[in-house]
């Protein structure tokens, strides 16, 4: 029997106990929204968002709609009752920061959102006024991913209206964890991985094969970069590759010196390159002197692996 270990589990199944205990406490008072469910906050809102639906701000088309009147987008539920730039004043500690301060005890001191679900329970209409309760919703047992090991915890809003009765509810999860050890160290860490998406791994992959691409539009044969779905000339989804020569000129450049990535060296030059073809890349140089960086001078691209993952175009400035 050891002891230790007992004890280990018997601190262990405390804090979960403890951790347990703030599962079903409301944060704080009621929030109040600070303005009614109205017109110009919807205008702007279906602006940004780009949607048309004319149910959202057109009076006679709303009126001929199943709803018969204007109504809010349900997606805009979390946004009535939001603080604004202002934090709110709360008076106290809420059962969230004590949660908080127990699991940073525990060092799990690092946070990243993971999802948020959201549940309308009807529609809204201008004039509605809205007010919000935050509870902890859920607290999971420990769980190890990528980021580290650590708990998700659950918030819940509900959304009630001016009679009291719920328009709906959010779910919002992240995970407070303990950073996983860093497997990279300054001297050997690789260079910064690209933001890839179903719109751009292509293009990456055409470099790990050795062919720096270009996305030109069937439709009206217009070149374009960086990738993208759409062809900004003639909104066209219709596309398809085509290899660059691999000659360019300098449009402009910086010398980077701060703030430090690991994986990358400084003083690091970044240029604007114009490909012969007419577009634009952003790259660093290569076998290049900083000396002889200048706008207007012309460059081969030269595709280099940077690791066995990440195969990249860089400018070799001629002299
Ligand atoms: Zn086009």
């Amino acid at each position: 029997m050891s002891t230790a270990t007992s004890q280990t589990d018997q601190d262990k199944q405390a804090f979960w106990q403890q951790l347990q205990s703030f599962v079903g406490k409301e944060i704080g008072p009621p929030q109040p929204a600070p303005d009614e469910v109205n017109i110009p906050m919807i205008r702007h809102w279906c602006e940004a968002i780009g949607d048309n639906n004319p149910i959202y701000l057109d009076s006679a088309a709303a009126a001929a709609s199943i709803h018969q009147q204007i109504v809010a987008p349900p997606t805009m539920l979390q946004a009535w009752v939001m603080a604004g730039i202002k934090p709110r004043v709360v008076s106290g500690t809420s059962p969230y920061e004590e949660m908080n301060q127990l699991l940073f005890s525990h060092n799990f001191t690092s946070v990243v959102a993971t999802n948020c679900e959201q549940t309308y329970d009807r529609y809204l209409h201008p004039g509605d006024r809205l007010s919000m309760t935050t509870t902890i919703d859920s607290i999971s047992p420990e769980k190890t991913t990528a980021l580290g090991t650590g708990h998700f915890i659950t918030t819940r809003q509900d959304y009630f209206d001016q009679n009291n009765q719920r328009v709906g509810s959010m779910l919002f999860r992240i995970i407070r964890f303990r950073p996983a050890a860093r497997k990279e160290t300054a001297s050997n860490a690789v260079r910064p991985r690209p933001a890839t998406t179903h719109d751009n791994s292509w293009w990456f992959d055409g470099l790990q094969n050795a062919k720096l691409f270009i996305q030109r539009c069937t439709k009206c044969q217009a070149l374009r970069f960086p990738p993208g779905p759409v062809c900004p000339t003639c909104v066209s989804m219709d596309w398809e590759p085509v290899e660059a020569v691999g000659t360019g000129t300098i449009h402009s450049f910086v010398i980077t010196h701060y703030p430090q990535v690991p994986g990358l060296e400084y003083p690091l030059p970044v240029l604007l390159i114009d490909l012969d073809e007419g577009v634009r890349m952003v790259m660093n140089p290569i076998d290049t002197d900083i000396a002889d960086l200048a706008i207007g001078k012309k460059v081969d691209i030269v595709l280099r692996a940077t690791d066995d993952e990440l195969t990249l175009p860089f400018a070799k400035v001629h002299k």
